[in-house]
């Protein structure tokens, strides 16, 4: 993790990410003048430092890459570098569900914010909501991987552990001042806060403000996304009791809605409570007629306990070796279709990149092929391989040794 300076103070980013409040003080003064912070994963002479935007968050303030600057970062231990400039995305268009801007992010996802609860039908006929013309939607977990990956989270870089103060950070980050639906992206989403014992209040409250603009009227209900940690998923009397981390706030969910999510998301499901894994998720919220907290609609995603996304449990223990041997590594996420071959894992602390496969299910004849294809295409590109075949013990894959 780089060094960061501002206010004439020094200090490694992890320790200013999750600690947002102990620095409030002197990111504000910084923020009005010289108006940055600096980044010292690389060496810079003092007439063009290396600048990171600073973003007010209520009464907090958090670090964002300066527009444009991606590329002059660290490519391997900044989670400021960006290969390409925002404006720049390779083959990036308007039509697209989610773009980066040099504001924040600019998504469109397939859920509504606003909700008309009485249906009324105006003369013209032109209730229906106008549309960009065409632009594409993106789903709640398209948008949680998006938003990982781009933040980098997916990445690890051989650091100690990391844990939610960083993710708040770097996702806030990465959210910017841009747009979800249309509306400002810090007015529909919030990302739970790192609970610290001396902002319990501040944490609080925080959420409650976010939580108090989710409301339903005669007539509409708008509606709030949070993203947070999942601690646990009970079934209550009458419906499911949705905990998350952070805090001591409970949400209420339908069991139609959780039994959809347990079937779309069986791995992430089946490891929550799990102590070597973490569950992350993006939860849509409304408020029922009589004023209790809903979620309505959710996407879960399954991480190592460095909060590296896996898709299997398989998955999440080699994660987790990798990041207790102090690996550079990363998870590629299948972000748009044709994706489908891509490598569990990456290591990019070889001479070349190596790819790690996590092989299950031998039985299972799909995949059993999908694998035969993914070994043509590594011996075809030469790319180095490891493979891992549970149930044979993870102690037992032999790891290249890092250059
Ligand atoms: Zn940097």
């Amino acid at each position: 993790m780089p060094l960061i300076t501002f206010d004439g103070i020094s200090q490694p980013l992890e320790e200013v990410q999750d600690n947002p409040a102990r620095f409030a003080l002197n990111l504000e003064r910084a923020k009005k003048s010289p108006g940055y912070a600096v980044c010292g994963c690389k060496p810079r002479s003092v007439s063009s430092p290396l600048r990171l935007v600073i973003r007010r968050y209520g009464k907090l303030f958090h670090l964002a890459r300066w527009p444009d600057e991606g590329a002059k970062h660290d490519a391997n231990t900044c989670p400021f570098f960006s290969e390409s400039s925002p404006g720049a995305e390779s083959g990036a268009t308007a039509q697209d569900a989610i773009r980066n801007t040099p504001d924040g992010l600019n998504a469109k996802l397939d859920i509504s914010l606003s909700v008309r609860t009485v249906d009324r039908v105006s003369p013209s006929g032109g209730s229906t909501p106008t549309r960009a013309a065409g632009r594409r939607s993106a789903p709640l977990l398209g948008f949680l991987q998006r938003i990982w990956t781009d933040a980098r989270l997916n990445q690890w870089s051989g650091g100690a552990q990391r844990n939610w103060g960083t993710c708040n950070a770097q996702v806030l980050a990465q959210l910017g001042e841009g747009k979800l639906n249309g509306r400002p992206i810090q007015e529909v989403v919030h990302v739970m806060r790192r609970y610290e014992e001396s902002q319990q209040t501040a944490i609080k409250a925080e959420l409650e403000e976010f939580l108090a603009r989710i409301q339903t009227t005669a007539d509409a209900s708008e509606r709030g996304i949070v993203i947070a940690e999942i601690k646990s998923i009970d079934l209550s009397k009458y419906s499911f009791v949705v905990k998350i981390r952070q805090t001591f706030e409970s949400f209420f969910a339908a069991k139609d809605v959780i039994e959809k999510a347990a079937k779309s998301f069986r791995y992430a499901w089946s490891m929550i409570g799990n102590a070597e894994a973490r569950v992350i998720a993006v939860l849509l919220l409304e408020r029922t007629k009589d004023g209790n907290l809903r979620v309505i609609d959710l996407a879960v995603q399954l991480c190592s306990k460095a909060f590296i996304p896996c898709d299997s449990s398989y998955e999440v223990a080699m994660a987790n070796r990798l990041v207790a041997d102090g690996r550079r590594f990363y998870k590629p996420l299948r972000l748009l279709p044709g994706e489908e071959m891509l490598p569990d894992f990456v290591l990019v602390d070889t001479p070349v990149p190596t790819a790690i496969e996590v092989y299950g299910m031998e039985s299972h004849d799909g995949y059993r092929r999908r694998k035969e294809q993914k070994q043509a295409i590594y011996s075809q590109n030469r790319t180095p391989c490891i493979e891992w075949v549970p149930p044979a013990h993870l102690a037992s894959v032999r790891l290249p040794a890092a250059a």
